[in-house]
């Protein structure tokens, strides 16, 4: 399937991803495949970039292929410091293996500081770089956590992510 045309009998399903990583390693922060911060970077085995995990178990999630911490274990050597696009670019191909194609995805970013804004533009094309599609198929959003809890106190970052996929049927 082209990924600019539907299939002509079309079997759609949808999957939603959530991530959280403390914040506070000897590391740049990274979200969505962007630095964002030269350092208090999230805590984690890999490069902890909660957009690209969270997207990763939405895809799953949408093509009934278990989750993140399943395919990616956290005591893999393999994984040790890992650029979180090869997950996605994996989990894309593995979808596209068994005939998905993405529709779009939607993340929604929950991050004290600092502003996600700015960066907004360029995670939809690093992601959609890594996933093999198109920028507009990739939304960018953020908030604050207004100051509340863990994430307000910027102890950690969060991702809430959904994604559509179709296939003909
Ligand atoms: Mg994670």
């Amino acid at each position: 399937m082209s990924r600019h045309t539907a299939p002509a009998s079309p079997e759609y399903r949808v999957g939603s991803g959530y991530d959280l990583h403390r914040l506070g390693a000897a590391r740049p922060l990274r979200i969505g495949g962007v630095e964002v911060a030269p350092s208090g970077g999230a805590v984690g085995h890999s490069d902890a970039d909660v957009a690209l995990h969270a997207l990763v178990d939405a895809l799953l999630g949408a093509a009934g292929m278990g989750d993140i911490g399943r395919r990616y274990p956290d005591d893999d050597p393999a994984n040790l410091n890992a650029d979180s696009a090869r997950f996605a670019a994996e989990t894309m191909a593995e979808l596209r293996a068994d005939g998905w194609e993405l529709v779009n995805a939607d993340l929604t970013i929950v991050l004290q500081r600092p502003k996600i804004a700015p960066f907004a533009a360029a995670m939809q094309a690093s992601i959609a770089a890594a996933l093999g599609t198109l920028p507009q198929r990739v939304s960018v959003k953020a908030k604050t956590n207004e100051g509340v809890d863990a994430l307000g106190a910027g102890a950690a970052a969060a991702c809430h992510a959904v994604a559509l996929v179709v296939r003909e049927r």
